[in-house]
């Protein structure tokens, strides 16, 4: 393979990227705001990353009030950024691989400072 292909959008799934993302915010039982859990009614579209209502009336997705709110860059993305960061592989190789800025590389890199 000619790395020059590599998009991850075509060899990750979306789903398992997110989810990924996901308890990795949320831990294995996401919630509202409130509290309570993402109703298993709804997981599906949550974890599609669709917006979803809780009985509170608060509405919210899997990325609402974290460091992933308003994210540009698709899951596949963000988890291809964070391995290869924690192999240390320079940022400008990295924006090279995944075809993104080197300035939204170093923006990830901070903000992925805190996620494990
Ligand atoms: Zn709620």
């Amino acid at each position: 393979m000619m790395i020059s292909d590599f998009n991850p959008d075509k060899v990750l799934s979306e789903l398992s990227c997110r989810d990924l993302l996901i308890r990795a915010v949320h831990g294995d039982e996401p919630s509202c705001s409130c509290g309570a859990p993402v109703r298993k009614s709804v997981i599906g579209t949550y974890q599609r990353g669709g917006t979803v209502a809780c009985p509170c009336g608060r509405r919210f997705s899997w990325a609402s009030g974290t460091l992933f709110s308003g994210m540009k860059i698709s899951p596949q993305t963000i988890v291809m950024l964070a391995l290869l960061l924690s192999l240390s592989v320079s940022e400008s190789r990295i924006a090279e691989t995944l075809k993104i800025d080197r300035e939204t590389v170093k923006l990830w890199k901070i903000r992925l400072g805190g996620v494990e």
